[in-house]
């Protein structure tokens, strides 16, 4: 089991915490060796003073050594030869400090502590003599080192724990306090429901951390509510355009009903009740393809397609209906122009554009036409010589059920979807439509594909 507090502002107090004291503990390790090392040099720097007293006073007035060791300025200092003790001072053999020469090489400073409990600090050294050699050991009291050493040590046992502490304390309210942003946005993004997808969550700095956030979350909503928003309406117009041809079904039948019909009677009702059916039939068509494409999960199979010849199929399928307009569609169509996609999806968004052509256009001509662009793309272009779209419809002719003259539309059997359909297909097979067109002057659709 791991010990992981859930609560980040708690995991960040911790870590505050952890890091301070290792800090802190390093720091106080460093301060205490480097005081204790400055004090030790001090130490060994009187004891080098002290030797040099004996040293010169053995030289120049050997004489003079018992006078120094009683009265001198040097507390502590032996001075032997072999066995024999030549001189020492009164704290000397008061503290018996020669135990602490027994057995050690003479040499640098070393400390030591007498049968009193006091700490010294010993060194010795050998003065070669024309006889025997003779031995000066001088000592200096460790007391005061060590006094300041330990009151440095206690503050820094109990300072440590405490600066701990206040770190704990300090890191637990500077968390709360950073993030307490987080608080607000979660509990303002918790309140934004489905009907409130409108609001929108403060954004006090929208360069720092938690501004991104919001704005990020905002731009989230944004697109839930547009999506939302989307759905509705569609849900709204499909079940509009939907009860348009039921309602025309029903009342096609009571009238029947209620006439004394001859056989000729019945069949034109009949007629009428399934020319209402066909009508409900491309609806639910229409929408069954939108909702595919939109589920995302739809495969497309993909294979190179020459499109002069897609676009003479499709030129062949509405031909009969142009004619009967009184229309031409004309085919220009460069070869090798291909691209690869579906070529039923294509088909049918070629076949959409050119339906619009023949529906919304005036007896005359329609243009075809098949090539690549300067930019290295396949275009297929229908252009007709109708009242064009105007330019406040232009980007929302491919929304769903989105008319530009919905009294004329309808009248000619459309819901609304066609172009919503071409271009959900030429997107999904990668490519891009665009529309040029001013009122009046008719409309040209280019589907552009990358060319293979
Ligand atoms: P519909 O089934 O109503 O034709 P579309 O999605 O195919 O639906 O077209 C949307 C609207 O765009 C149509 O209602 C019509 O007003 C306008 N439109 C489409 N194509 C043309 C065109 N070639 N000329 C003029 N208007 C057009």
């Amino acid at each position: 089991m791991t010990l992981r507090p859930r609560s980040i502002r708690v995991r960040l107090a911790i870590w505050y915490a952890a890091a301070l004291a290792a800090i802190v503990v390093a720091f106080a390790l460093g301060i205490y060796l480097f005081v204790r090392s400055s004090l030790l040099r001090e130490v060994d720097a009187q004891l080098e003073r002290d030797l040099a007293t004996v040293s010169r006073v053995l030289r120049e007035e050997p004489f003079e050594i018992n006078e120094l060791a009683q009265h001198g300025s040097v507390e502590f200092f032996q001075v032997s030869q072999g066995n024999e003790v030549v001189a020492e001072t009164p704290g000397w053999s008061r503290e018996v400090l020669e135990k602490a020469l027994a057995g050690l090489p003479h040499g640098p400073g070393r400390s030591w502590r007498s049968h009193s409990g006091q700490a010294f600090r010993i060194r010795s050294v050998v003065l070669p003599g024309a006889g025997q050699s003779r031995v000066v050991a001088v000592a200096e009291s460790e007391q005061t080192l060590r006094t300041s050493l330990e009151s440095i040590g206690m503050i820094l046992l109990f300072g440590i724990p405490i600066a701990v502490v206040l770190a704990v304390a300090g890191g637990y309210f500077l968390a709360g306090r950073v993030l307490n942003p987080i608080e607000e946005i979660t509990a303002l993004a918790g309140a934004i429901t489905a009907e409130r997808l409108s609001e929108r969550l403060p954004v006090d700095n929208p360069g720092d951390e938690f501004g991104r956030l919001a704005q990020m979350l905002n731009g989230t909503f944004a697109r839930l509510e547009d999506s939302f928003e989307r759905l509705r309406r569609f849900s709204a117009d499909a079940s509009h355009e939907l009860r348009t041809p039921l309602t025309a079904l029903r009342s096609v039948g009571e009238v029947g009903l209620q006439r004394e019909l001859d056989a000729a009677g019945c069949r034109e009702v009949i007629a009428s009740m399934l020319e209402e059916t066909d009508r409900l039939t491309k609806l639910v068509d229409c929408l069954l393809t939108l909702s595919r494409g939109d589920a995302g999960g739809l495969t497309v199979t993909r294979v190179r397609v020459d499109l002069a010849e897609m676009a003479a199929d499709a030129v062949d399928m509405i031909g009969v209906l142009a004619e009967e307009k009184g229309q031409v569609i004309e085919l220009e169509a460069g070869a090798g122009v291909c691209a690869m996609v579906n070529p039923e999806m294509l088909r049918q968004a070629l076949i959409n554009l050119l339906d619009n052509a023949v529906k919304y256009s005036p007896p005359g001509r329609i243009d075809l036409r098949v090539y690549r662009t300067e930019r290295g793309e396949a275009a297929l272009e229908v252009q007709d010589q109708g009242p064009g779209i105007a330019r406040e419809h232009q980007e929302l002719i491919f929304d769903r059920f989105y008319r530009a003259d919905p009294g004329r539309s309808r009248e000619q059997g459309g819901a609304g979807l066609g172009l919503a359909i071409t271009r959900q297909a030429v997107e999904l097979n990668g490519g891009r439509i665009q529309l040029e067109s001013e009122a009046g002057q008719g409309c040209r659709f280019t589907i552009l594909f990358p060319l293979v």
